[in-house]
C-alpha cells in the first residue's frame, strides 16, 4: 500500500517503515562517525527503547559502544492493512541492523510497568546476556497499572496552586492560542507522581538486584527535563515537575539498593526535543519552535541522538568522574540553557503571534521533525511507492 501521513491533533495515526528504518540508520550512521566510546557498557537494558531518548541511547550504546541491547517498549505492530506505531517500525530496523554488525540485540513488546513484562525481562536478560552493566529507564507513559493492586493512575499536565493561562502553538492551525488550565488537585499529583515518578524505576532494580542481573560497578539512568522559567507553571512546577523530583528521591534509594555492588543512579536532565512524549505539552511545543530557530542560528541546535552520544562518551563512560551539577544531576541540557540562548527566547516568546509564527519561529523545522517521528519526509525515501505496512522482528 502507499502509506500517507494521517495528523490527528498532536499525533500522527499512520507511520512509514522504510521512512522509520531510514531514520534509525541516520542515527547509527552519525554514531558510527564519532569517536567510539572506550570502555562503555557491555549488555544494557533500555526501557523505552523504541523510540526518542530510549531509542537513541540504544544506538548509543550499541553503535557508539559496541554493547548488547535489550529494548522494552509498548507500541502497536501492524495488523489488518493497518501501520504499526512507529516505535515497533524502529525496533524492527534497529535489531535488523544491529544483528548484522554482529550484535545482540533482543526486544520486548509490552507494558513495562507490569510484572509479566519485568518476570519477562529478567528471564531474557538470565538466558541470553548474564547480567546488564547499564539500565535506561527512558518511559513515557500517559498511565500506568499498579502491579500489586491493578488500580490505574493517569498522569495529567498541570499547574499546581492556581489555573494558569499561556500561550500555546495550534499545530493544525498554525495560531497562537491561550491554553487556559486549571490547577490539579492533590489525586492529579499524586497520580502524575506514580505514572512518570521514580516508582517503577525503583522497582525494575530491585527486581533486577533480586535476581543476581546486575554487574558489579553497573550504572543506571534515568531522564529528566527542567526547562525555562516560561515552562515552568506547566512543567518544572507543574505535576509532571512532581513526579521527576520523585525520580531524584528514586535515584536516592536505588544507589541504596545497589551501593553494595558498586553500582551509581543518575538522572539526567536532556534538552527539549520533538519526541511523541513532548508535543502533547501545551506551551512546550511554542517554546520548542522559538528555540529551535535561535540555537540553529547561534549554534549548538541537537536532536535526540547527538544529545545521546553526548551522554556515553562525555558524561557516563569519559575514563573518569561522573560530572554533575549542585543538585547531582548530569545536565545534557547545558547547551539549551546556556544564557545567550535563553536571553534569546525571553526576548522573542512575548512577541509571537499568529501572524509572526513564521517570521520568529522554526515552526517548518518542526512540523518536519514531527511528521519524521513517524517516518515521513525522510530523505531517500520513495513516499509514492507501495510499501509491505506488515514488518515484524525476525
Ligand atoms: P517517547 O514518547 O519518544 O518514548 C517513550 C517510550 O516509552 C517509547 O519507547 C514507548 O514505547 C515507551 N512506553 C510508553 N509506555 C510504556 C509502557 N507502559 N511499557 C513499556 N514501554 C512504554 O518519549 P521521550 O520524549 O523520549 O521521553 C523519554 C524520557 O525522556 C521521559 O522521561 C521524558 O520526560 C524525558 N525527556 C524528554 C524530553 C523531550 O523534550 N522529549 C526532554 C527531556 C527529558
Amino acid at each position: 500500500m502507499i502509506i500517507r501521513p494521517k495528523v490527528r491533533g498532536f499525533v500522527c495515526v499512520t507511520a512509514h517503515p522504510t521512512g522509520c528504518a531510514a531514520n534509525v540508520q541516520e542515527q547509527i550512521d552519525y554514531v558510527k562517525k564519532q569517536t567510539p566510546v572506550e570502555g562503555g557498557p557491555i549488555n544494557v537494558l533500555i526501557l523505552g527503547a523504541s523510540t526518542g531518548y530510549g531509542l537513541s541511547s540504544r544506538v548509543a550504546a550499541a553503535f557508539g559502544a559496541g554493547a548488547n541491547t535489550l529494548g522494552v517498549f509498548f507500541e502497536r505492530p501492524s495488523e489488518r492493512g493497518r501501520t504499526a506505531s512507529p516505535g515497533w517500525y524502529n525496533s524492527v530496523a534497529f535489531e535488523k541492523q544491529a544483528k548484522a554488525a554482529g550484535l545482540y540485540a533482543s526486544s520486548i513488546n509490552g507494558d513495562a510497568f507490569s510484572k509479566d513484562i519485568k518476570d519477562q525481562t529478567l528471564e531474557r536478560i538470565k538466558a541470553d546476556m548474564g547480567k546488564v552493566d547499564l539500565v535506561i529507564y527512558s518511559l513515557a507513559a500517559p498511565r500506568r497499572t499498579d502491579p500489586e493492586t491493578g488500580e490505574v493512575y493517569k498522569s495529567t499536565l498541570k499547574p499546581i496552586g492556581s489555573n494558569y493561562s499561556n500561550k500555546y502553538l495550534d499545530t493544525d492551525k498554525r495560531t497562537i492560542q491561550m491554553a487556559e488550565l486549571d490547577a490539579a488537585t492533590d489525586e492529579d499529583i499524586r497520580n502524575t507522581v506514580k505514572v512518570m515518578g521514580g516508582e517503577d524505576w525503583e522497582l525494575w532494580i530491585q527486581a533486577l538486584k533480586d535476581s543476581d542481573l546486575l554487574s558489579d560497578g553497573c550504572k543506571t539512568v534515568a531522564y529528566d527535563y527542567i526547562g525555562p522559567k516560561v515552562t515552568w507553571p506547566v512543567y518544572k512546577e507543574g505535576t509532571i515537575g512532581r513526579a521527576k523530583l520523585d525520580l531524584r528521591r528514586a535515584k536516592a534509594a536505588i544507589n541504596e539498593t545497589i551501593g553494595s555492588i558498586d553500582g551509581a543512579a543518575h538522572v539526567a536532565v536532556n534538552k527539549a526535543v520533538v519526541t511523541q512524549a513532548s508535543s502533547a505539552i501545551p506551551g512546550v511545543n511554542l517554546y520548542i519552535t522559538i528555540l529551535f530557530k535561535i540555537m540553529k542560528e547561534l549554534g549548538g541546535h541537537e536532536g535526540c541522538i547527538e544529545q545521546m552520544a553526548r551522554l556515553f562518551k562525555d558524561r557516563l563512560y569519559n575514563g573518569g568522574e561522573v560530572p554533575v551539577d549542585g543538585l547531582g544531576l548530569i545536565r545534557m541540557d547545558d547547551r539549551e540553557m546556556g544564557e545567550a540562548i535563553q536571553n534569546a527566547v525571553a526576548e522573542v516568546w512575548p512577541k509571537v503571534e499568529t501572524d509572526t509564527v513564521d517570521e520568529l519561529t522554526d515552526f517548518v523545522g518542526y512540523q518536519e521533525e514531527f511528521l519524521r517521528l513517524f517516518g515521513f519526509g525522510v530523505d531517500g525515501v520513495d513516499y509514492q511507492a507501495e510499501v509491505e505496512p506488515e514488518v515484524d522482528f525476525e
